[in-house]
């Protein structure tokens, strides 16, 4: 079985989210089980910079405004990937979505229409290779089901994956013909939504089957609380629909060989975590503490993370005996304000404002718990790779923080099955319940470790997702398995 996977962002050639992560990974999974799957990318400067093996496959004399070349080349993993040479719409520096002034770049309809058109009209490559299946991620590629539609029959099966239903590509109804759509899909049951154009809107009407990240997300997105407007399309489309939880990739999270911790540690070398520990107090400037409460957080500082449910708090964390280290960057407010907070305690607070892989990694392994209020997530990776490194995951009871981690709750706990704190709802009350039951936990070492050590044995990988999307690319060109597909469809 032969998979193009479609999408903007893929780590480690580039990253701005857990998007990235997914595609650098899941592929590589995928291969394991025998599927044969490739990536389409945008040939942005980084990706270039980092493709390995690099050949050019074909050229477009007109492609969305200028020439553009189709290359093919390797991942680090070995993943072939293909990506659209086309300095006209990817050829600039900074972030990929956003111009220098952090609004979207103006052409943005164009670049992503172009993933999504070349997606849909691939050349068999000189192996002879073209795709069972066209798997599109978020709005970025969520034209590309389509333009198959367009193109009329034999075409790929088409499945859409919707990693966050906030993000949509809107753009106004003029820009139509310029996107080679025709006018007859520009309807609330084609294209159209609210009088724009929907990137991810057309994904989710044309593409054969929708999933998303995890079960507790699909069931949300069907809701009017979180649909952001496509729970209707949602509740249509809901026997399509099914959750499949992310994974991480556990070679580079992994305690045990982490190159970028001062020293290794495990489940059964709790002690050498400490380590860590002092190592992310010293880097950060913290005071060096075995006994306070170490809270990381690693996010982008926005109103979805709950960063602000979080702010009013740190006092309170300090007066409570605790530290906190945060790393992310986002809304300019949260990013002063956390800032300020800082400055006021430098001793207990130390917040770094950017995008550090070296410091997640030390945050990971340095903290005691892992903080995420959000008010929505349909996944989540950080508390994947925080109950890998034993760092427990605190977390609202939402998307797939409900779905990954196992509340401390009297019965769990006495059941061994705990991994975490979860909190409901996502309000700075309940947070603040959330924190003082994990000051009470911290204060019994063995209750605490026996968390770590379950949280650690909690499989991560990508080999439970890969299955079920091997199952889902089964099902659709006929190759049916019932007993995998019931599992991961949403009941409403
Ligand atoms: P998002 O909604 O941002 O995609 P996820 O939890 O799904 O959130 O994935 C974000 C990924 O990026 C996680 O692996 C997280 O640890 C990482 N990350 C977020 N912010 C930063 C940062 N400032 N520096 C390094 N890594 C970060």
């Amino acid at each position: 079985m032969r998979v193009l996977m479609v999408a903007s962002e893929a780590y480690p050639l580039v990253k701005t989210g857990g998007l990235a992560d997914v595609i650098g990974a899941l592929p590589h999974a995928l291969a394991q089980l025998g599927v044969d799957t490739r990536v389409l990318l945008p040939g942005y400067p980084a990706v270039l910079a980092h493709m390995g093996d690099i050949r050019r496959l074909s050229r477009y004399a007109e492609l969305f405004g200028g020439e553009a070349h189709l290359l093919g080349g390797r991942m680090p993993n070995g993943t072939q990937v293909m990506a659209i040479f086309a300095p006209h719409l990817y050829e600039r520096s900074g972030n990929i979505y956003l111009g220098p002034d952090r609004k979207d770049w103006p052409d943005n309809h164009r670049r992503f229409a172009a993933l999504a058109w070349v997606a849909a009209h691939l050349p068999a490559g000189p192996d002879g290779w073209r795709p069972d299946v066209v798997h599109a991620h978020d709005w970025q590629a969520g034209l590309a089901p389509a333009f198959l539609m367009l193109s009329g029959r034999p075409r790929p099966a088409t499945v859409m994956t919707v990693h966050n239903i906030g993000f949509q590509g809107l753009f106004p109804a003029s820009l139509l013909t310029e996107l080679r759509l025709p006018a007859d899909l520009f309807h609330h049951r084609g294209v159209e939504f609210y009088g724009q154009i929907g990137f991810l809107k057309a994904g989710l009407v044309y593409a054969d089957r929708l999933t998303t990240v995890s079960p507790t997300y699909a069931r949300e997105i069907c809701t009017p609380e979180q649909g952001f407007g496509l729970d209707g399309l949602m509740r249509w489309r809901a026997s399509d629909l099914c959750g499949i939880l992310n994974g991480i990739d556990t070679q580079v999270w992994d305690p045990g060989h982490d190159p970028l911790l001062p020293a290794p540690y495990g489940a059964d070398s709790l002690e050498a975590k400490k380590i860590s520990k002092a190592g992310l107090q010293y880097q950060c400037g913290l005071e060096n503490s075995r006994e306070r409460l170490l809270f990381g957080v690693i996010s982008r500082l926005t109103y979805q993370k709950g960063m602000d449910l979080l702010l009013p708090l740190l006092p309170s964390i300090v007066a409570a005996g605790g530290q906190v280290v945060l790393l992310g960057s986002g809304e300019a407010e949260l990013e002063s304000a956390f800032a300020e907070a800082a400055r006021d305690n430098t001793e207990q607070i130390a917040v770094r404002i950017g995008h550090d892989e070296h410091l997640a990694h030390l945050i990971q392994g340095g903290a005691d718990a892992i903080l995420m209020p959000s008010r929505f997530e349909p996944c989540g990776l950080t508390q994947l790779c925080a109950l890998r490194y034993g760092t427990l995951p605190i977390v609202s009871r939402v998307g797939g923080l409900a779905d990954s981690v196992i509340d401390a709750n009297a019965a769990a706990l006495a059941d061994g099955v705990a991994t975490g704190i979860q909190f409901s709802p996502a309000t700075r009350e309940a947070l603040s319940v959330a924190l003082e039951r994990a000051f009470a936990l911290h204060r019994e070492p063995l209750v605490w470790q026996a968390i770590q050590r379950r949280a650690m044995s909690h499989e991560v990988g990508w080999q439970a997702a890969a299955r079920q999307y091997n199952a889902l690319y089964g099902s659709l060109l006929g190759q049916r398995d019932p007993a995998t597909e019931s599992t991961a469809r949403i009941s409403l």
